[in-house]
């Protein structure tokens, strides 16, 4: 650690010019591919709470998930500046997201596109080994598309082909106001999933719809917990603006109260810890035992201010890989606990592990 910057006040301000530059945190070094690896001994087994692979559907090819890249191609450009102290969407430059608009359009269509051909089981794997992840949480995503809508099964078969299966913890989903949303769920947890991932703004629902109320329900009996996308994030619009119907506005966090509050037994987890709302999902998470966080995407002051308002022990580091890289996310967790090494270990490992019932 010699020579590099140790004042987390510097580390959490500066800006750092691409993800390279992150090595000139005390916690990363590269290696000799050029790569950036954690080097904070005591700091080992993390589980990523929030990973995805390819988000091929509909009548898009299906990338080969056992197939090794030499680069993983994330939306964000590598060599774009990168902030803390910003929600994490909030680097993601215009070129990003028009870069990533169309490739996410190229992979629902048979042309396929080269950045999702990268999101493989062996790139997601090196990285966690680089980054002492021991397992990591993976969600598909349900569109509710009435064909080529399979992204669970495809991501459990490609695990379980893998060899690979005790690094993951495998969610599937569901768009959860479908009629056959329950009948997706019972077939899913026979197919051993852990919990199952609902995206709002990918699937275009709002959570408090009562159309999935029979979900929920379903979820509680079955002892899956529901991971959602949560909070409005940079994508969020008014509907004024919106000539084609897309506001952004599903996953706002108010329209979690409703089932949080009616399914007290069934365990919610707000991945991004509601985004751009994330004082607000902290209210709702204060009333309401069941909900856990992922801390994806939260700036260093807001991660501090969640375990200062909330408590650690409702709180999970995820990346949201490889829509970014895992690094940067790290880096906000580790600079926020950078005086406490136990809160640090919790929400590393040790929060998940328990509410993934591993210890
Ligand atoms: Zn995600």
């Amino acid at each position: 650690m010699k020579g590099k910057i140790n004042d987390t006040g510097i580390l959490e301000q500066r800006t750092y010019p691409g993800l390279r530059s992150l090595a000139e945190l005390p916690y990363f070094e590269l290696n000799d591919s050029g790569l950036l690896k954690l080097t904070v001994d005591e700091l080992d087994g993390g589980i990523d709470g929030h990973v995805h692979f390819a988000f091929n559907a509909l009548a898009g090819p299906k990338p080969d998930l056992l197939m090794p890249h030499p680069e993983t191609k994330y939306c964000m450009d590598v060599n774009n500046p990168i902030s803390l102290v910003n929600y994490m969407g909030q680097n993601l430059t215009e070129q990003d997201m028009s870069y990533t608009l169309e490739n996410w359009l190229s992979m629902l269509t048979p042309a396929g596109s080269a950045l999702t051909n990268t999101h493989t089981i062996p790139n997601l794997i090196a990285e966690m080994d680089r980054m002492h992840i021991a397992k990591a949480v993976v969600l598909p995503i349900a569109y509710g598309f009435p064909y080529g809508d399979d992204m669970s099964e495809w991501y459990l078969d490609a695990i379980e082909k893998s060899g690979k299966a005790d690094r993951f913890i495998i969610c599937g989903s569901v768009k959860p106001t479908l009629p056959d949303a329950v009948e997706k769920t019972k077939a899913l947890k026979l197919k051993g999933v852990k919990g199952i991932k609902m995206h709002p703004l990918l699937a275009w629902f709002t959570p408090n719809d009562k159309r999935a109320w029979a979900f929920y329900e379903e979820c509680s009996l079955l002892g899956l917990p529901v991971l959602s996308h949560s909070g409005l994030n940079q994508l969020a619009m008014t509907e004024v603006e919106s000539p084609t119907g897309f506001t952004g506005q599903q996953p706002n966090i108010d329209y979690f109260v409703e089932p949080v509050s009616d399914f007290p037994n069934l365990r919610f987890v707000f991945c991004h810890s509601g985004a751009l709302q994330n004082e607000k999902a902290i209210e709702i998470a204060k009333h309401h035992k069941n909900v856990w966080m992922d801390i994806q995407g939260q700036s260093v002051g807001n991660i501090r201010n969640m375990i200062r308002e909330l408590g650690p022990e409702r709180l999970m580091f995820g990346s949201d890989w490889p829509i970014f890289p895992i690094a940067p996310l790290l880096a906000r967790l580790l600079i926020a606990t950078e005086n406490d090494k136990t809160i640090r270990k919790m929400i590393f490992s040790e929060n998940a592990a328990r509410f993934w019932g591993l210890t």
